[in-house]
């Protein structure tokens, strides 16, 4: 028999969470609900669509939101972490160490949400979604 696999737990309040071979360090619900930009503004992920996309919006203003970032490099208790779009639907965020930071914050792909001018740069991506609740809104013909 094999042995199980090891217990895992978040690395923001050690909750335990359930093994994930991918996503071994992922942060748990409630340390992703206090991820805010360097200005200390809470933020909130989801999907664009049931298909997946990440999109990411100011709690304080949930109807603008940017569809169009890969991750977003953020803070949970003043922690580097980043949020991306997780393999199988949802959003994961995990710890970042310095070399796959500096990976990401040259990463154009990617909301650089820590502060100074790459924030304010991040931030006008922000469009006005107006679909809170319409989900489909994103079915356009491709064009090809
Ligand atoms: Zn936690």
């Amino acid at each position: 028999m094999k042995a199980p696999p090891p217990d895992h737990h978040c690395p923001g309040c050690g909750t335990p969470r359930a093994f994930s071979q991918r996503y071994p360090w992922h942060f748990c619900d409630t340390c992703l609900a206090r991820s805010s930009d360097g200005e200390g503004r809470l933020l909130g992920f989801g999907n664009v669509s049931l298909s997946g996309g990440l999109r990411w919006f100011y709690r304080d203003d949930p109807e603008t939101d940017d569809e169009g970032s890969r991750s977003v490099l953020c803070l949970i208790d003043g922690r580097d972490i980043v949020v991306s779009e997780a393999r199988f639907g949802g959003v994961v965020a995990e710890p970042v160490n310095s070399a796959t930071l500096s990976a990401l914050a040259a990463d154009r792909a990617v909301a650089d949400l820590r502060g100074g001018p790459a924030m304010l740069r991040a931030r006008e991506s922000l469009r006005k979604s107006g679909a809170a609740g319409t989900p489909g809104q994103s079915n356009r013909p491709s064009g090809s």
